[in-house]
């Protein structure tokens, strides 16, 4: 009996009940798309952020492009932000025609080291991008005065953190704009793929929400090119049913990451750090080997065993070969560097018991003794 990298069966038969009403509910209405159901999300997320508005949208990926181009970005501009992501944070930039200038990452949080990026900053930097990697904020006080001082916006990747806290405010309240995502393995997870942009700027709630329904405010009325992007009514209700659970699961999450920074202490392994100035919410549980191929006896012993872990990430992103065959100069970045194929993820989701993390601290022990 394996144990996975995340239980969303577990999680389901938890919430059976109330998930099968809603698509019973759906279904019999045969309303798919927008709605009351979008609508309540909408406000549920900007209460629960504590931001003024929410714009539904049809996946994170679609959440940071749609912000990028209501702030105006475009061809020539320069937006800062890390190599250590998902590759989407860096595709709004780069389908804009702007350029991705990467600083380095944080030993340890992963997250952006702010104190790199005034160096990076050109007379064609336009916005900063930070991300919350692996659900713990970036220490956004120093990176939004740097960001004030020089004109610059800044805009959250919140896609892991939904309710991480930095100095008692939520992830997506803590800039100009917020992408989340609520693909299904992400900490607020829906039946398939669903985003949700989060600000405080009407004109831009506006910009974005009109971008998402083909630059329409009036239906068949356009007067600028948009795309398509929106929330199925399903998987709104499915989210409003979740997310009365979300600060449960997260802190289970957390009570998970602190069994295994006691019991790998004297592993060898380099352990999360997470920062003073928040609650983190374990996206994922992250360790970092000595080395590549250390990291590789592990996770292969993992398989073996039948327990859930991959890299994360294989290969910064400055050095994917996107960047070279676009002709985007790309610096030498040796935080993130060292990270290729070292770090990886442990099994820390909601519900996890003692027992199973036990087991996955002896099979990882017992790799490393090898
Ligand atoms: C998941 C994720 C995205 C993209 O979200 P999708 O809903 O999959 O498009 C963007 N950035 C980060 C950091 C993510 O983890």
């Amino acid at each position: 009996m394996g144990i996975p990298l995340l239980d969303l069966k577990a999680q389901y038969l938890g919430l059976k009940d109330e998930l099968d009403t809603v698509w019973f509910e759906v279904m019999g209405s045969a309303g798919f798309i927008g709605g009351p159901r979008v609508k309540a999300l909408e406000e549920q997320i900007a209460a629960y952020c504590g931001t003024k508005y929410a714009v539904a949208c049809g996946n994170g990926t679609d959440a940071l492009f749609l912000i990028m181009h209501a702030l105006g970005i475009k061809k020539g501009d320069e937006v800062i932000t890390t190599p250590f992501t998902f590759f989407a944070t860096v595709e709004c930039i780069a389908h804009l025609g702007a350029t991705p200038v990467f600083v380095d990452v944080e030993p340890g949080t992963y997250n952006m080291d702010v104190s790199q990026v005034e160096a990076a900053i050109t007379d064609k930097t336009r916005a900063i991008l930070p991300v919350h990697i692996f659900g713990q904020c970036v220490d956004m006080d120093p990176l939004l005065e740097i960001a004030e001082r020089h004109g610059l916006v800044v805009v959250e990747d919140a896609c892991q953190a939904i309710g991480a806290t930095y100095k008692g405010k939520r992830a997506g309240s803590l800039a100009r704009a917020a992408a989340f995502s609520f693909f299904p393995s992400k900490n607020l997870g829906c039946a398939g793929d669903g985003g949700m942009i989060t600000t405080d700027d009407e004109e831009l709630a506006k910009a974005a929400k009109k971008m998402a329904s083909h630059g329409s405010s009036k239906k068949y009325y356009h007067d600028t090119f948009g795309t398509n992007s929106r929330l199925d009514s399903l998987q709104a209700g499915i989210l409003s049913v979740k997310l009365p659970h979300l600060d449960e699961w997260n802190a289970e999450r957390a009570a998970a990451a602190a069994l295994y920074n006691e019991l790998l202490a004297d592993s060898g392994l380099e352990l999360p750090i997470t920062r003073g100035y928040g609650d983190a919410v374990f996206h994922l549980y992250i360790v970092k080997a000595e080395s590549a191929e250390i990291a590789a006896k592990v996770i292969g012993a993992m398989g073996e065993a039948g327990i859930g872990t991959a890299l994360y990430y294989p290969l910064a992103l400055h050095e994917q070969e996107v960047f070279a065959l676009n002709g985007i100069a790309v610096p030498s970045l040796p935080v993130a560097e060292s990270c290729d194929n070292r770090t990886f993820a442990l099994p820390a989701f909601p519900g996890i018991t003692r027992e199973q993390q036990v087991e996955v601290v002896r099979v990882v022990k017992e790799a490393l003794a090898l």
